[in-house]
């Protein structure tokens, strides 16, 4: 049976925002009467034992923080039965009934891994990833952040690319999603835009920005998701450079789109996603993902989050190819 002790945990990537989340679960769990128990370090410090109790003031003034407070980690562990016994009595020695888990798929496997071996667990996820790869949520906490880091960039280069008359090739993260390449191309008014859901054309790319270049076009800016299928940014302009003769230049954001101070739109998304945790869990709700669709809250199995894939829209796609004539 469900009690009053809920631990809270972030998991895998770290994204921008989870700090708010984390708050969010905190404050509003204790309104409800409730006692927070921050666990360290993800599934790694669940099996360690970092566990402590939260009030209140924990969490003052991390709303505007990026990176996540409790700190972050993968823990191959976690993969084995016996690693997820040694979690289980950790959670047991603080007679804590339900978990938050905030992360991405991987650590949502991890945590309907766990809930399914032991009965008396309840856990329901928080989207965290830059990424916004999950099923059942239109957004992620992070990913919005993540596209103004890369946009702010993608300004910057498009500025001296247009004083050299030079082709960029502009790398973002994104391993099966293009969703960051997708909104950071069409906010940067990018050229082109390559993810891994659509086919790459290299020569229909040069033939494009050929008759861009003769309509006088200054700079042209292509975004390339990390996860695309034609290569990375350096495999992309060595099949450029076959078919033209510019002078192209790459700039891979790495790292940097994953920190920094969350956007207002992703401190708002955490506020609600935290907060409906905590409603669900008030509940008995087990196995969900809390996510906001078309602006509402929606649950969706922990299963469903990761099985089914988070289409891109077709329309957006389109749409970014004509506004880039
Ligand atoms: P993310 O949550 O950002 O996708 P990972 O894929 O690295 O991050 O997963 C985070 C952690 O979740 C892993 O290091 C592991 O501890 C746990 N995890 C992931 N998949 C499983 C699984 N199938 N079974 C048990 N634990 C898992």
């Amino acid at each position: 049976m469900s009690n009053k002790n809920i631990g809270v945990l972030t998991s895998g990537g770290d994204s921008p925002g989870m700090n708010a989340a984390i708050r969010a679960v905190v404050r509003s769990g204790i309104y409800n009467g409730y006692s927070i128990f921050g666990i360290k370090q993800g599934y790694k410090g669940l099996i360690k034992g970092e566990i402590e109790s939260l009030t209140v003031n924990s969490v003052s003034n991390k709303i505007k923080l990026g990176g996540t407070f409790l700190l972050t980690a993968r823990c191959k562990d976690f993969f084995t039965k016996s690693g997820r016994q040694l979690a289980y009595d950790n959670l047991k020695k603080y007679d804590i009934s339900n978990l938050v888990v905030i992360g991405g798929d991987g650590s949502f496997r991890g945590l309907h891994t766990f809930i399914d071996e032991f009965d008396d667990i309840l856990g329901v996820g928080i989207p965290g990833t830059i990424d916004n790869d999950l099923f059942g949520t239109d957004f992620t906490i992070g990913f919005d952040t993540a596209v103004n880091t890369a946009l702010d960039a993608i300004d910057k280069i498009r500025d001296t690319a247009t004083s050299h008359s030079r082709l960029f090739i502009v790398e973002v993260m994104g391993r099966n999603s293009g969703y960051i390449a997708l909104y950071t191309g069409i906010s940067g008014g990018a050229e082109e835009i390559l993810i891994p859901e659509t086919d790459t054309d290299i020569k229909k790319i040069c033939n494009k920005l050929k008759v861009g270049h003769q309509r006088g076009k200054k700079s042209s800016i292509i975004v390339v998701s990390e996860g695309d299928e034609a290569g990375h940014a350096f495999e992309i302009k060595k099949k450029i450079e076959k078919l033209v003769d510019w002078d192209i230049r790459i700039s891979v954001l790495g790292h940097q789109q994953r920190g920094g101070n969350p956007t207002a739109f992703d401190r708002v998304l955490a506020s609600r996603l935290g907060y409906e945790a905590i409603n669900a869990i008030s509940k008995g709700i087990n196995d969900k993902m809390i996510g906001v669709v078309n602006n509402k809250v929606v649950l969706t199995p922990l299963e469903k989050t990761w099985m089914e894939k988070k289409e891109i829209d077709n329309s957006f796609v389109k749409m970014a190819d004509i506004l880039a004539i």
